[in-house]
């Protein structure tokens, strides 16, 4: 399916609000908003088709229905750079297919300019007291939700919904999670509470760990899981939304509606909890709905940054009921996981993209998995784009500046040590004078990292090894690049040694 349904779920698809909706004079009968939002819908799902998801991702996305006036339709961009881009690039696809939409369109005019402000924000998922949260759920993963512009124009009753769940990213699913070492226990319990929600022992699900590790997205999984089956209610919330709207409830005296909308839930999924210490309001209606669902035998999954017991600041009885089930941490990834997550993303993405240049990635960005992905994406997106290959140059080239901030500072000490202690030599050999091969070789090997890791010069390495010469060191490099050209079992001894270093 190319439908990008995130963006679908998260981004109002239609930005035409009542009061900027063209007049009577200077519009045609035909030309009502919602015929224009439908074909714009349809305009968006055609080019997605065309162009793949990466492109559309990178340039079209953001584009945002204006007004129609005449046979003009306007449509906005967010930067100067994306409007004249999406000009060049796709003005005469979007007229074309405009036209063919509205007959009457014959120009599609681009212009500096985003959605009226009311329609730009995400639009979570409305609960419907009446409907349940579930259908509202369902629907929503399935991009069938009706369009933010028009819940946003509906009734004034609608107004009080209480909009309690963020939609679910159908792209956070248990499919596309790469289980490795790091996470199969969080993986474990994941999967188990969405195969049996509240067994008990896994009720709470605590799942904790660092950014970026996928705490959101096993969330996602087990509430896509659960409600694929169809009988299951999910609302999934960050701890923020919860407080936010826990107090708009207060603001708008419907704080008795909200608690029933939360407690009517079959399962409920917090995500970062932390955001609720010092909180103190809102923490204390977190317990009670928490005590209500689980007594009531519902599900509740919460994730953190911190186990509970090192969550300081949340209140003690809250803190006690959370480590009561199952709590699970998401270690910090190894280069492995690491691999295999880039390895899963490029061949989803359909961009041949070398292993060289994905153990480059996994080595130089090791501590969040959003951002290994984000490099990769932009690789991605940079290929498509400019239709050359993905080269471990280009790679270099084009995330220079992530890359930069990734630069882990590995010292030409650090880099002595672990090669001294793989060929098991002193370290002291690393700066003698001794000649025979068992600590010369060794030495240059020291050297050849010692210029790769870091940014010292090569009279600065010399000078750590003994005071050498700069052109010793230099001899080393290439003597070093030559062997491992011809002899494998050289090569993997550096390749694993740079591993090391650099994770
Ligand atoms: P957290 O909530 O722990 O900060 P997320 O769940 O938002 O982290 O993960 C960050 C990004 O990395 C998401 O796009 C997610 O899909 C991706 N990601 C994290 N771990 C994995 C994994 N094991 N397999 C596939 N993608 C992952
Ligand atoms: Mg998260």
């Amino acid at each position: 399916m190319s439908v990008d349904l995130r963006n679908r779920a998260v981004e109002p698809d239609f930005a035409v609000a009542a009061g900027d909706l063209p007049s009577a004079e200077t519009v045609e009968a035909s030309l009502m908003p919602h015929d224009l939002e439908a074909s714009w819908s349809r305009i968006r799902s055609r080019l997605q088709a065309e162009v793949g998801d990466v492109e559309y991702r990178t340039w079209l996305r953001q584009i945002r229905l204006g007004q129609a006036e005449g046979d003009e339709i306007t449509l906005l961009l967010p930067t100067r750079f994306l409007r004249d881009w999406v000009r060049s690039q796709y003005g005469d696809r979007l007229s074309a297919l405009w036209h063919g939409e509205v007959a009457q369109i014959r120009r599609v005019e681009l212009q500096l300019g985003t959605a009226p402000s009311t329609l730009t924000e995400p639009d979570p998922a409305v609960v419907l007291p009446e409907a349940g949260l579930h259908g509202k759920l369902q629907s929503r993963v399935q991009g069938q939700a009706a369009p933010a512009g028009i819940l946003a124009a509906e009734p004034q009753a609608s107004a009080t919904r209480a909009d309690l769940a963020a939609p679910l990213d159908p792209r956070l699913s248990f499919d596309s999670f790469v289980v490795g070492k790091p996470n199969e226990f969080a993986h474990a319990c994941a999967r188990r509470v969405a195969e049996r929600p509240s067994s008990p022992g896994f009720n709470p699900l605590f799942l904790y760990g660092g950014v970026g590790l996928g705490k959101t997205h096993l969330m996602h999984a087990i509430g896509l899981e659960l409600a694929r089956g169809g009988r299951v209610s999910v609302a999934y919330m960050s701890a923020e939304k919860f407080m936010y709207r826990f107090i708009a409830a207060i603001r708008s005296q419907s704080t008795m509606e909200f608690k029933e909308q939360l407690r009517s839930v079959d399962v409920l999924m917090i995500d970062d909890l932390q955001f609720l210490i010092g909180k103190d309001n809102t923490q204390e209606e977190f317990f009670h709905t928490f005590n209500a669902l689980v007594d009531a035998g519902k599900q509740i999954v919460v994730s953190a940054d911190k186990s509970p017991s090192d969550l300081s600041g949340l209140e003690d009885r809250l803190r006690t009921r959370l480590g009561c089930g199952m709590v699970a941490d998401l270690h910090a990834t190894t280069f492995e996981l690491r691999i295999s997550i880039l390895e899963a993303k490029a061949s989803a993405s359909g961009v041949a993209v070398p292993p060289k240049v994905l153990e480059f990635l996994a080595h130089k960005i090791t501590s969040n998995v959003r951002e290994l992905e984000g490099a990769l994406n932009r690789m991605i997106a940079h290929a498509n784009l400019f239709g050359r290959s993905v080269t471990l140059e280009a790679t270099q080239e084009v995330l220079h500046d992530i890359l930069k901030a990734h630069d882990r500072r590995v010292t030409i000490e650090e880099i002595q040590r672990k090669v001294a202690e793989h060929w098991n030599i002193r370290l002291t050999d690393m700066s003698s004078a001794r000649r025979a091969r068992a600590v010369a070789r060794p030495r240059q090997v020291a050297m050849f990292l010692a210029k790769q890791l870091t940014s010292r010069s090569l009279p600065e390495i010399g000078r750590k090894f003994g005071n050498r010469d700069h052109t010793t060191v230099m001899h080393a490099v290439s003597r070093v690049t030559e062997l491992m050209q011809c002899d494998t079992a050289f090569a993997e001894d550096v390749e694993l040694l740079r591993r090391m270093l650099e994770s």
